[in-house]
């Protein structure tokens, strides 16, 4: 994990990289599917990490207002994701197991067309998730 690329878009958005942000940063990425906020602090705790729950949800938040993490929501499940780009992107969720795939590409102005012919309004932002089954899941 880049410890540089986190310091920088900390430095960037001027928000104070704590140690126990670091270190939940660090944990999520280094993990090889999504994990819920309960599933990151047992790792943590098992580490010795002494970060309380509360941290590791509002440091998740933080993350992901910051667009550096992805907040997999899938019926009752929430699960957090580290992005591998910093670009814009959008991803897909798989509704059986979880797991999150990231699309690098984004091919909405079209569609942004559209909306300001109908709307009038001027698109600057847009959310977009995907969901379906993985590869693993569809057989
Ligand atoms: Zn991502
Ligand atoms: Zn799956
Ligand atoms: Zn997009």
């Amino acid at each position: 994990m880049n410890t540089e690329f986190l310091k920088n878009i900390f430095r960037e958005k001027k928000f104070r990289l704590s140690h126990p942000r670091l270190l939940i940063y660090q944990e999520l990425s280094s993990a090889e599917k999504p994990l819920s906020p309960q599933e990151l602090y047992q790792k943590l705790l098992k580490k010795k990490r002494r970060i309380g729950l509360t941290s590791v949800y509002r440091s998740l938040d933080l993350f992901e207002s910051m667009g550096i993490v992805f907040k997999a929501v899938n019926g009752s499940s929430v699960k957090y994701k580290a992005c591998e780009s910093e670009d814009h992107h959008h991803h897909i969720v798989c509704k059986l197991c979880g797991r999150v795939a990231e699309l690098d590409f984004c091919d909405i102005s079209s569609w942004s067309e559209k909306v300001r012919e109908s709307t009038g309004f001027e698109v600057t932002d847009h959310q977009l998730n995907f969901y379906g089954y993985c590869k693993a899941c569809k057989s």
